[in-house]
């Protein structure tokens, strides 16, 4: 049954936004974004990631530069200190183990293991582990970040009182695994533009006719401050 329900949640959200296309991309570069990304907006992350890249000429350069030249080169992005401190321990970590600053090591790895390194290294926790291992090495994880949850939750995908680090084995035991980069994408895109946090915008929503938030009232979810049927209780 729920199966049933995360396939139309997924052929609802790809016709509203298409299918997602995997893109080539550095995964160095990834996870340097993903840790950039923590704690701010992707307008900010996207920013610093640019003006750090801009300012240095390779990641070799990163790592001999001084902690505070990378954190002024990244200061967009907010906590500029501690991402620059994440930033470059990570890169001596990736250069010790792999004689050089890159991931691509990690293709031959199996997912556990891929998973396990990269948890190892500072500042890296399972949503930038995954995000890195889905969208670099098309490996199997569904990446688990704050609309990914709240999305799963309204729907009823993932009960309310699941955390949310317990949530994604949940949802890749639902989601079919060709579909993980699909739902991950398009929940993103959806928490965004419609499904807010705050005032969702439950009447120009696709996916009511399968949201329980929607569907069963309240109950559904403590949060009943913003529901369709709240107004009349
Ligand atoms: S119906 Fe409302 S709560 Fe449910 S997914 Fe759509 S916007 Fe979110």
């Amino acid at each position: 049954m729920d199966e049933q329900k995360v396939a139309k949640c997924i052929a609802i959200l790809e016709k509203e936004y298409g299918v997602p296309e995997p893109k080539e991309i550095d995964p160095v570069d990834l996870l340097v974004m993903t840790i950039l990304s923590q704690n701010t907006s992707d307008t900010n992350s996207l920013r610093a990631f640019a003006l750090l890249k801009s300012t240095f000429a390779g990641y070799e350069e990163i790592l001999a530069a001084s902690d505070e030249a990378v954190a002024d080169a990244i200061r967009a992005g907010g906590l500029a200190e501690i991402k620059a401190r994440r930033i470059k321990e990570a890169l001596v970590r990736i250069k010790q183990d792999a004689g050089a600053i890159s991931l691509s090591f990690l293709a031959d790895m199996g997912k556990e293991e891929a998973m396990q390194y990269l948890l190892s290294l500072p500042g890296v926790g399972p949503k930038t582990a995954s995000v890195v291992l889905l969208f670099a090495f098309s490996m199997p994880f569904l990446p688990v970040d704050t609309h990914v949850y709240r999305l799963s939750q309204r729907l009823g995908l993932v009960a309310e009182d699941v955390k949310a680090e317990k949530a994604q084995p949940i949802l890749e035991r639902l989601v079919p695994t060709e579909k993980y980069l699909s739902l991950h994408l398009n929940l993103i895109k959806h928490g965004r533009l419609i499904c807010r946090a705050r005032g969702p915008k439950h009447e120009e929503c696709a996916l009511r006719s399968c949201c329980d938030y929607y569907l069963q009232g309240p109950k559904a979810l403590n949060d009943s401050k913003n529901h369709p049927k709240s107004a009349l209780l």
